[in-house]
């Protein structure tokens, strides 16, 4: 009998076939990230996949019974989707909830500027970033702008080869003496990532000439003045495609994988396992604004989510039946990437309780930081149940921990949903180099995570 516990690769336990399945569905997930840049975006796509697999808007259904799919879009930025299950409501439902949003850069309200010849975009970043990430590669632009008339404009340029890009351009090392003595923190001024966008003359125009020209171009194009800028969420993202990453193809190169690998294999599970009625009702949420605290009425602390479950109570006709209830008899995973082990920085990991990159998808008992603070802990209880349907259903998985006790931490939509009664635990995809431009997950590890998500949808 083996008493101790070791960590075993996903690849190695995988026959031929399962690879090419897990393959495929890499493939796919590669293109979503590629073309989901934003919340917007995200739920673009998502309502797409929905809509193919015949999922309808809440809105448009009467009544709800046990096979029946529905979505509800909140405010173009956070989805919630749901297959009725043959249980009554009351019995709980089993919840993946997952975040769309990613740190980025964000337009200021007046961004366009123009300074030595060149017109200027400034930003504010968006989530926690390690500043000089986003210097000296090329971005894309994505957003919505509204004219004056309340007319919505939908900007995006920069994915296309034959669309140029934009950048931020570093200091050259030949005169960043003085930059390169700042503390790491400071040594990015926020106020000094502004953004290149063009570097011709409106030959009429005597004052900021290159501003004015860039201004001609987007009134050509989109119809747009600068005020409104004032009115429009515009975002700068890295321009790369997500891409295979080594000799052997086995990792996976992108820009925002935190947490479209979640969203996507929450959304993936859902649509696979609404192919069958299932015992319980099914629910997944793609959610806005997690990266900045989950503040706002697009972000899983708001109530939206609470109508939602309310229509599905109404509907299919569980009428004095509390809301709090349901609650409290769900069961939900917490879908979010964390921190896989980085082969260079061991040092800032507690070894024998860290994530290791190909060894699945990993569950995470709590993450807060220090004494487990603003962690939501789950019940061990709980634990087991979710560790058993894995095994169960021969998920690669692993239990780990974000980082040493006071090395950092971090916080997920977890606590959330906790706070209303429901059973959580985190439960997601380990990811190298997590909120940077490029991040790097397994690809064994990323198609492990859509197997423990169908596998807990199915059960
Ligand atoms: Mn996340
Ligand atoms: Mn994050």
């Amino acid at each position: 009998m083996e008493l101790n516990y070791t960590k075993k690769d996903v690849y190695s336990g995988l026959s031929e076939k399962e690879v090419e399945k897990a393959t495929q569905y890499t493939d796919g997930y590669m293109k979503f990230i590629t073309t989901a840049k934003t919340e917007y975006l995200c739920v673009e796509e998502a309502i797409k996949m929905l809509e193919e697999n015949s999922f309808q808007k809440i809105e448009d259904v009467k009544t709800l019974k046990a096979g029946d799919k529905v979505y509800f879009v909140n405010r173009e930025k956070s989805v919630f989707a749901a297959t009725i299950g043959k249980e009554n409501l009351s019995l709980g439902m089993n919840i993946i909830g997952a975040h769309i949003d990613s740190p980025r850069l964000d337009l200021k309200p007046f961004p366009l500027t123009e300074r030595d010849n060149i017109a200027l975009l400034k930003t504010q970043y968006y989530g926690g970033i390690k500043k000089y990430h986003w210097l000296s590669i090329p971005l894309a632009m994505h957003g919505v702008v509204y004219n004056e008339k309340n007319e919505k404009v939908v900007i995006s340029v920069g994915e296309d080869k034959n669309d140029p890009v934009f950048t931020i351009a570093d200091l050259l090392p030949h005169l960043a003496k003085e930059q390169l003595k700042a503390n790491a923190e400071k040594f990015i001024n926020p106020e000094k990532m502004s953004v290149i966008v063009g570097n011709t003359k409106d030959k009429e125009v005597k004052e900021n000439p290159v501003k004015a020209n860039i201004l001609k171009i987007l009134n050509q194009k989109y119809g747009i003045k600068e005020i409104d800028f004032a009115r429009s969420e515009i975002s700068l993202v890295p321009a790369f495609e997500a891409r295979y990453i080594g000799f052997d193809k086995a990792l996976i190169g992108g820009y925002g994988q935190d947490d479209r690998v979640c969203s996507y294999a929450t959304l993936k599970a859902l649509i696979e396992t609404s192919k069958k009625v299932q015992n319980k009702t099914n629910i997944a949420l793609i959610v806005d604004k997690e990266e900045i605290g989950s503040i706002g009425n697009t972000s899983m602390n708001s109530r939206a989510f609470d109508l939602f479950v309310l229509k599905l109570i109404e509907k299919t006709g569980s009428k004095n039946l509390s809301e709090l209830e349901v609650y409290y008899n769900s069961k939900m995973l917490s879908a979010d990437v964390t921190a896989g082990v980085n082969p260079d920085y061991e040092e800032v990991q507690d070894m024998q309780n860290a994530s290791i990159i190909g060894s699945g998808v990993s569950v995470e008992k709590y993450g807060g930081s220090g004494g487990k603070y603003n962690s939501s802990d789950a019940n061990a209880r709980y634990v087991a149940e979710v560790m058993s349907i894995f095994d169960k259903n021969k998920v690669g998985y692993q239990v780990g921990t974000l980082g040493k006790v006071e090395m950092g931490g971090g916080g997920t939509i977890a606590y959330i949903l906790a706070n209303k009664g429901v059973e959580v635990v985190d439960c997601g995809t380990p990811v190298l180099a997590m909120h940077s431009t490029f991040e790097v997950t397994s690809k064994f590890d990323v198609y492990m995570t859509y197997m423990a998500y169908k596998a807990f949808f199915e059960n």
